[in-house]
């Protein structure tokens, strides 16, 4: 078990508000996109195109982009505070997260090259790089034993790779301009282990579709402007390779912590909205004559929501300290991740239980709120298989799949 393994590092885990600047300005901007602009687009689907425009206008969407590249250079830390109040203002990142998530591929494993051609180009937010290719219809949580193939082309006009498969739940990949895509170069019977023969393509969206590469909308009972996208003979530059050609699950992999954190993040925003309004509304609302807060069968569950939101975000903080001084934090990502969505997931249903009848109503939020935030249990990672992490990986326990 390696739970109570020693951390040798001087770890300091800061308390309160940090970055309050940036949570000052984030607070500012939500200001901007109120209630009526996620029901609006909610209702048709829409994308976020004025809030993800007003971000990128702010910088913010390109804070962990180096400062040579044109980015903030912040930390991990800054990303998640940014996501949190963008959440706790009743606003989503949904449509915009990815840039975070997928950002530490490309500055550890891209080449200098690439580095070049894409990040300042994104961090003038004249690119997007919001679409993230892993899921597929078949495979599922199981991603070493993904279908798409990419077989490389010897071509004296540049090397290129052929691309054939499909993917499913591809968020954003209507909106964004580049798609990182896991896909299978050798095939999974010529390799020695399973998580070998996986490489990770840049897809450039402007020139693929139409030629090889097809996008369709799902939909769905979240607004995530997610998708399925079918890939036939689509060729793409080998030069958009990032790092070596079948190392793409370990690339992956580096960059799951870091992505654990984020939407742990997420979901610790989502509670502070959740526990604000209901707060409000059970003192607020007076049935039998008395604020329904007095109830403690109102009370009781958005306290409790309360003190798993304060746990959660100690370990959120715990497990981004470790990041941040490069000390593994596998435990602590998956741990923080799974508490911050339990979390929000209690909180929601404490909402909308105070709001009685109008929880259900549009013009409340909390409804909306409440299936954005189910969504966490499921993506980016299930709970299960985060429970089977912590099983196998901490506890010793037989790996279960
Ligand atoms: C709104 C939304 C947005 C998404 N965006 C993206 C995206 O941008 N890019 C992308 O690549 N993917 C995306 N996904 C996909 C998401 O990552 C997957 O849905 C998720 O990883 C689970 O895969 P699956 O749906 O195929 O479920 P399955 O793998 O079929 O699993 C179904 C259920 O069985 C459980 N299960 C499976 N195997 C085990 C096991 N061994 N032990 C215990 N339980 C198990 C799972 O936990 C789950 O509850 C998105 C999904 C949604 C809903």
């Amino acid at each position: 078990m390696n739970a109570s393994k020693a951390i040798t590092a001087d770890l300091s885990v800061p308390l309160g508000e940090d970055y309050p600047e940036i949570r000052a300005s984030i607070r500012r901007i939500c200001q901007d996109f109120p209630g009526e602009y996620w029901r609006d687009l909610d209702a048709r689907s829409a994308y976020p195109e004025a809030f993800v425009q007003a971000l990128t206008d702010a910088g913010y969407l390109s804070v962990l982009i180096p400062e040579e590249y044109g980015g903030a250079g912040l930390p991990l830390r800054a990303a998640s505070v940014i996501l949190e109040e963008i959440h706790a203002a009743g606003c989503s990142a949904g449509a915009c997260h990815a840039q975070m998530y997928t950002m530490g591929t490309l500055l550890r494993h891209g080449s200098e090259e690439q580095k070049q051609r894409f990040l300042p180009e994104i961090a003038a937010g004249r690119l997007r790089l919001q679409a993230f290719g892993i899921t597929e219809p078949t495979t599922g949580s199981d991603t070493t034993q993904l279908k798409t193939r990419a077989e490389l082309v010897r071509d004296p006009a540049g090397d290129h790779y052929v691309v054939n498969g499909q993917k499913v739940w591809t968020s954003r990949a209507l909106y964004s301009d580049l798609m990182m895509l896991l896909v299978r170069t050798t095939p999974a019977d010529q390799v020695a282990k399973k998580t070998e023969g996986l490489s990770v393509l840049l897809v450039d969206m402007r020139e693929a579709r139409g030629k090889g590469l097809e996008i369709r909308p799902i939909k769905a009972m979240v607004n995530h402007n997610t998708t399925e996208v079918f890939i036939d003979n689509l060729k793409v530059p080998a030069a958009n390779r990032i790092g070596e050609e079948g190392r793409g699950f370990r690339y992956i992999l580096d960059g799951m912590n870091a992505e654990r954190i984020i939407a742990a993040s997420e979901a610790i925003g989502d509670t502070r909205w959740f526990i604000r309004k209901a707060t409000e509304y059970a003192n607020q609302r007076v049935v039998f004559d008395r604020p329904i807060g007095k109830n403690q069968g109102i009370q009781f569950p958005i306290a409790r929501a309360y003190t798993q939101l304060v746990a959660a975000e100690m370990m959120v903080r715990k497990a981004t300290s470790l990041f941040a001084a490069g000390q593994p934090c596998g435990e602590d990502a998956n741990i923080a991740k799974l508490l911050s969505t339990e979390a929000a997931w209690q909180a929601a249903e404490a909402c909308l239980q105070t709001h009685g009848g109008f929880g259900f109503a549009a013009e409340y939020d909390v409804e909306r709120k409440w299936r954005e935030v189910r969504v966490m249990q499921v993506a980016p990672i299930s709970t299960n298989l985060i429970l089977a992490h912590v099983a196998e990986h901490v506890l010793g326990l037989p790996r279960s799949y």
